[in-house]
């Protein structure tokens, strides 16, 4: 029996034409005579790597239903490989003449994503150094007052105000998860609030902040309006979403700022997130002089509008691969394939809501499902959670943990015993999860018998 293939090493094939269509080129170039490389020594040590590598979690297997993590699309892969042998750096243009071009291309085709019919942006290594600059940005045009964000809102939102000087405060959230407007206009009425985070798309759940009713009090208090769509940004490509989650997605284009991560949803390798801004003008708060690096071209350099100096032209190149292939147009196959996981999630949950044994804090806004075991109290919940994650690992299913605040499960009647119930989270981003729910299901039902 031929054992299965996970890896569609074929593809590398393709690698090689576009290597060589590469080379071409450069063909006007004289040859370099190289020293010999050591192709024995360098095979030992790959094969050694290909080993060790194997001790990851199966992250690219549907039954890796845990954290989000999952790997490139081979369009992505193959770019960014071809890309290694140039090496650009899209902080000037004299460093990555061709991948800031397609930088710019790509990010203007996240922008029209996000809803901006201007927008100023660039690529950033992730989500959090987005997020940095956006509240980087909100700072300096809001006199460096309060920022507020739900407490379900990413942790680094706290911890990157702290790096940059900023007031930073939770607000409480709903049972949904979603931030609370009573508890949010009760704060912004004391005054001396510059911006509030609104996270389309928690990390932990998945839920997806009341934008519409954010906006409505802005209209009364006068805030910068950060959106973290860091994880949910892409959803807006979704057809399945409900009500609460599609209008929140629709006015995306109404705030400042906005952050989107291509390495988390958009099938790129990791060192790619977004920051957006709807006013290009913030890109004078960003100058600066760099008296080494911008030499080539009087024309914007990226690096002129980047906090960070040297960044992966790579990772650019493989992000313009991927829309390419993979436009980012409503009933597409990029869409699909967030529609499919979210199907998965949906169906999950509701053979959950029909057995006793689990409770479930809401029905998920994404494909985040989020749950526990049910028992008498918070501790006992958490308790056997923890023991159904093991159990579930040693069937071949791997999920994740998440301490939610206990109120998320008050439906249940559990003795509250504890400010938290640690629950089990499946994030099932892989559009291959729909095909394999069923599967999946039975492995949690094997996990609770054990
Ligand atoms: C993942 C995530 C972040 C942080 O992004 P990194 O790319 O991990 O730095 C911020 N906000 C949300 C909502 C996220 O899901």
């Amino acid at each position: 029996m031929k054992p299965p293939s996970h890896f569609d090493i074929d593809s590398t094939d393709l690698l090689r034409q576009a290597l060589e269509r590469l080379q071409s080129e450069y063909a006007g170039l004289p040859s370099v005579d190289r020293p010999t490389r050591d192709t024995k020594a360098i095979a030992e040590v790959l094969l050694e790597v290909a080993s060790r590598m194997g001790r990851e979690f199966p992250y690219f297997h549907p039954l890796y239903a845990g954290q989000m993590l999952k790997p490139p699309h081979p369009v992505a892969r193959l770019a960014y490989a071809l890309s290694m042998w140039i090496n650009p750096n899209n902080h000037a243009l004299d460093g990555g003449r061709a991948s800031s071009v397609m930088e710019a291309e790509a990010v203007a085709q996240l922008a029209r994503l996000a809803g901006y019919s201007s927008h100023l942006g660039h690529l950033t290594s992730g989500g959090t150094m987005a997020n940095l600059e956006a509240l980087w940005i909100a700072g300096q045009l809001t006199n460096k007052s309060v920022i507020l964000a739900s407490d379900q809102a990413h942790y680094t939102q706290g911890r990157i105000s702290a790096v940059l000087g900023l007031p930073f405060e939770p607000v409480a959230s709903d049972r949904n998860g979603r931030l609370d407007m009573v508890e949010l206009e009760k704060r912004l009425a004391k005054g001396d609030v510059g911006t509030v985070v609104a996270t389309l798309g928690t990390t932990a759940t998945g839920s997806v902040d009341p934008l519409p009713d954010i906006l409505k009090l802005r209209s009364d208090y006068r805030f910068r309006l950060h959106v973290d769509a860091a994880y949910g940004g892409y959803f807006t490509l979704a057809d399945n979403l409900e009500s609460a989650a599609r209008s929140a997605f629709d006015l995306m284009g109404a705030a400042d700022s906005i952050v989107i991560d291509p390495h988390k949803h958009g099938l790129q390798p990791y060192g790619c997130g977004c920051v957006l801004f709807r006013d290009p003008a913030v890109g004078t708060l960003y100058k600066h002089d760099s008296p080494y690096t911008y030499f080539t071209s009087r024309e914007l350099h990226l690096g002129e509008i980047s906090l960070e100096c040297s960044r992966p032209g790579a990772a650019a190149v493989a992000l313009w691969a991927t829309q390419r292939l993979l436009p980012l147009e409503k009933g597409g196959t990029f869409g699909a394939g967030l529609t499919a996981g979210r199907s998965a999630a949906i169906a999950l949950h509701r053979r959950m809501e029909a057995d006793k044994r689990f409770v479930t804090p809401f029905a998920p806004e994404l494909d985040i499902l989020t749950w526990t075991v049910r028992a008498k109290s918070c501790s006992e919940a958490s308790t056997k959670s923890r023991r159904v994650f093991e159990a579930a690992a040693r069937t071949g299913l791997h999920l994740a943990l998440a301490e939610l605040p206990a109120a998320m499960f008050e439906h249940a009647g559990m003795l509250k015993d504890r400010a938290t119930v640690t629950s089990l989270r499946s994030v099932l981003m892989k559009p291959e999860h729909l095909a394999w729910e069923e599967r999946i299901w039975r492995k949690i039902d094997e996990a609770m018998n054990a």
